[in-house]
């Protein structure tokens, strides 16, 4: 008897050597854009997601389902390799699935009720979540990637590539069905090896993974996209039973009577499809129903440079008091990519809305619509190819590009050298009409005051910095200040 409970002992030991020997995590490598970069990438994107598709609120329960089921997977990543991930539902009826650079994922009602169990449903968010952790979408945007890329991500006037360019450059662009991300065979059989580890640690079988797709296979209509952005790389099933092979046996979680539960309700749920999706992105209702549903999208991710720009109007046509727009006297650092700014606490950074915009740092009160009142727009100019100009050229053609852009400006006194970040550039004062009136609600007169500064690449990067003529003043500290504190990078 002893003996024999030593040697049962011993295998169990033995046993459980194993279990703490299985598979680890790849290191996932590096991409070409930064952590920050994909974030701010994946917030955009998700941004545009709640304005072109409908999303359930985050109260509903399969929103908290597909929550709770998400943080048991990323609680199998190291923390060092993670990534802010959260997750959203939407109501749409084919099976889909798919995760934006840096974290957010979107799950289709369709997906939840296809399942057979909750094991699949993980498989589907495991795969998602593993192109996420190898970046898949920031290596895509590498392959492509041209000089300007990088630089791309203020966007540009000249013909350099814009936020949404960038979008694209990633795989990542709106067709009818919604997002669409492109991925490659071998991204693909990536993606079901990392995603088969993450299911086997959070302890469920990684064939389910295996299972969902073939059955997506045999479906045919019900989930084409899926399986369009998503290549079988051939062999699924067997690529991922050789690779669970020599892993240590577990009992493996099936399903779960909450997900039995949010399945049957979801079923009842009213469901909308691809056709009416895209139909309604035109139209514009989704943005609505979204934001009388509660469906409203925060980054909730804790960078501080990835706030959506809002189409909403803050300030109205209403004069704005000047305490609404004060800057805190205290800078955080916002990275912007090719180059680093400090920005008043309270002021926010807004990420171009589309190809071509601005980036703008301003206090919520400042801007209405799409004019700002208040705070600084940063872009960069590129000469075409082969046109090599003077920074006095480049800014003055700058500065008729703008007037050509339909604002009544008007340059006030005459160019200046200055110097940011130990770099000679340009300083012009211009003026226009404020898009705030003035305390008597008349019109006012705006002082813009552009700051161009020269990139060793023969770009030039531009700041506008705004306020109405009559407070101009109690800004310029803080606008001397943020240019003084701008580090280019690259
Ligand atoms: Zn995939």
């Amino acid at each position: 008897m002893a003996l024999a409970t030593v040697t049962a002992l011993i295998l169990l030991v033995g046993q459980l050597a194993a279990v703490v020997g299985g598979p680890e995590l790849p290191n996932p490598g590096s991409a070409p854009l930064t952590r920050e970069q994909q974030i701010q990438l994946g917030l955009q994107a998700a941004a545009q997601v709640y304005k072109q598709m409908p999303v359930l609120p985050d109260s509903s329960p399969e929103t908290q389902y597909i929550r709770r089921l998400g943080e048991r997977l990323v609680a199998q990543i190291p923390p060092q390799y993670s990534w802010p991930f959260e997750f959203h539902v939407i109501p749409q009826k084919e099976i889909n699935a798919f995760a934006l650079p840096g974290g957010p994922m979107f799950v289709n009602v369709g997906t939840i009720t296809a399942a057979t169990n909750e094991a699949e449903l993980a498989g589907v968010m495991s795969h998602e979540m593993a192109h996420v952790y190898m970046q898949h979408a920031a290596k895509q945007a590498g392959k492509q990637q041209t000089a300007s890329t990088i630089f791309g991500v203020l966007g540009a006037l000249l013909g350099t590539q814009g936020a949404l360019g960038q979008l694209a450059q990633a795989g990542l662009q709106f067709g009818a069905q919604g997002l669409i991300l492109k991925y490659s065979r071998e991204d693909e059989a990536q993606a079901d090896a990392v995603g088969a580890i993450i299911m086997y640690k959070a302890g469920y079988n990684p064939t389910a993974l295996a299972d969902f797709f073939q059955k997506l296979a045999a479906q045919g209509s019900a989930g084409p996209q899926f399986l369009s952005d998503h290549p079988n790389p051939g062999n699924r099933m067997e690529a991922i039973q050789r690779e669970i092979a020599n892993w240590p046996p577990k009992n493996y979680r099936t399903s779960s009577p909450e997900f039995e539960k949010v399945r049957q309700q979801a079923a009842g749920l009213r469901v909308y499809t691809g056709e009416e999706i895209a139909q309604g992105a035109k139209s514009g209702e989704w943005a609505g129903l979204n934001r009388r549903n509660g469906a409203i999208f925060r980054a909730s991710a804790g960078t501080d440079s990835a706030a959506p720009a809002s189409d909403e109007s803050v300030g109205g046509t209403r004069p704005v008091s000047l305490q609404s727009v004060l800057p805190s006297s205290r800078l955080v650092t916002s990275n912007l990519g090719p180059l680093k700014i400090g920005r008043p606490e309270n002021w926010r950074v807004m990420a171009p809305a589309q190809r071509g915009d601005d980036i703008r740092i301003a206090p919520a009160a400042g801007v209405t619509g799409n004019a700002i009142g208040y705070g600084v727009l940063i872009n960069g100019v590129q000469p075409r190819q082969g046109q090599g100009m003077s920074l006095d050229n480049l800014t003055t053609a700058l500065v008729q590009a703008m007037q050509r852009g339909g604002n009544d400006l008007r340059i006030v006194g005459n160019m200046q050298r200055i110097t940011v970040a130990g770099v000679e550039g340009r300083s012009l004062d211009m003026e226009s009409t404020s898009p705030f009136p003035g305390a008597n609600g008349h019109p006012q007169k705006e002082r813009d005051w552009l700051v161009t500064v020269p990139r060793t690449d023969g770009s030039v990067l531009y700041f506008v910095f705004v306020a109405p003529q009559a407070q101009f003043e109690q800004l310029r500290p803080t606008y001397d200040n943020m240019l003084r504190s701008v580090q280019l990078q690259r």
